[in-house]
């Protein structure tokens, strides 16, 4: 056992997936957990995600050693207000926010003294949401990502055992890093799908049941990525706004190339071109970071979020 009580507040996909992951590993002796609304809270007791499932935020806190704030970003700072006089002195206080700089600037100030807080983003997801998406094998032989920025060393080496324990890789970085790396591997991407099938949805030639019927063709993977929760995205791009911008501008760049190359009928760079993407395709794979969701007889075929 690493914590012996451990709050969830937020009980969604990735709270719900810590919860089988930390039972799995006997990572706690005592899960609570909180949600906003009571249709979320009413399932999450049908179902046994949590020992304890409270109706308000800070009763979920109370007393826990480890208190992970589940919710999506934008709500993050308010969240840790209202809990902020229910945490123990020697407690850790986490997060699984897909950004770091915004949300280290809206919590820290609620932290009270005593109270190590310690952010963290495990690079794991699926486009499914809410408390019966979650799957104890979600993080395993995933990254979790660290931002302690001069938090308690002691308190940071037990969330790191933590998350060992169900299942992730541990790396540490600086928020700015972490937003910047993120906007790369994730929350661009994550941008261009929506676009995409945003396009697909607005040409009046393709008419919607051949974007359906002919979706194998490579649409399919953009609409799964596509389907990600739209509160979750929406907070992502918001809050990591810079850091999507810039790339998102370089993408722009690279576009305009390879669409000139098409215009002027250069083969040889496009040939160049593919070839180079295509090996950082395999070296995911030799990495083991492209193994699939399990499919819960939702025909997920692959894992989309992070
Ligand atoms: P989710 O499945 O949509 O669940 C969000 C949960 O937060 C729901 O239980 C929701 O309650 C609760 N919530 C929302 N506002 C709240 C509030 N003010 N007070 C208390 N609870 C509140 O989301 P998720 O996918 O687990 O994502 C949660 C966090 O993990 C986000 O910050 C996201 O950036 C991060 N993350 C997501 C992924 C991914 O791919 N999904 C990967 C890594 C990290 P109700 O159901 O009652 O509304």
């Amino acid at each position: 056992m690493i914590y012996h009580r451990v709050a969830l507040i937020g009980l969604g996909l990735i709270a719900s997936s810590m919860a089988h992951a930390m039972r799995r590993a006997g990572a706690a002796g005592e899960i609570s957990g909180h949600a906003r609304s009571a249709e979320t809270r009413a399932v999450a007791r049908e179902i046994g995600l949590c020992d304890r499932v409270c109706d308000s935020a800070a009763e979920a806190a109370e007393g826990a050693d480890l208190v992970v704030l589940c919710t999506p970003v934008g709500v993050m700072g308010a969240v840790a207000a209202e809990i902020a006089p229910a945490l123990k002195p020697g407690a850790t206080l986490s997060d699984v926010g897909s950004v770091k700089r915004s949300v280290i600037r809206a919590v820290a100030p609620h932290v009270p003294p005593g109270v190590h807080f310690v952010p963290a983003h495990p690079l794991a997801g699926t486009e499914y949401s809410g408390p019966r998406a979650g799957f104890a094998t979600l993080f395993d032989n995933r990254w979790c990502i660290l931002v302690p920025e001069g938090a308690d060393r002691a308190a940071t080496d037990r969330l790191a055992a933590f998350w060992r324990a169900l299942g992730a890789n541990v790396d540490e970085m600086d928020a700015d890093h972490h937003d910047r790396v993120l906007a790369v591997v994730s929350h661009t991407p994550h941008l261009i799908a929506y676009t995409m099938v945003g396009v697909a949805e607005h040409l009046e030639i393709v008419t919607e049941s051949e974007v359906i019927k002919y979706s194998a063709s490579g649409f399919r993977d953009f609409t799964r990525i596509a389907a990600s929760d739209p509160v979750m995205w929406r907070d992502v791009f918001l809050s990591n706004r810079d850091a999507t911008l810039d790339i998102l501008g370089r993408f722009t760049e690279e576009l305009f190339v390879l669409q000139r190359a098409i215009r002027m009928g250069d083969g040889a760079l496009l040939h160049d071109y593919f070839t180079r993407t295509r090996a950082i395709r395999r070296g995911i794979i030799e990495a083991g970071q492209d193994t699939p969701v399990p499919d819960f007889g939702r025909s997920a075929v692959g894992q989309a979020g992070e």
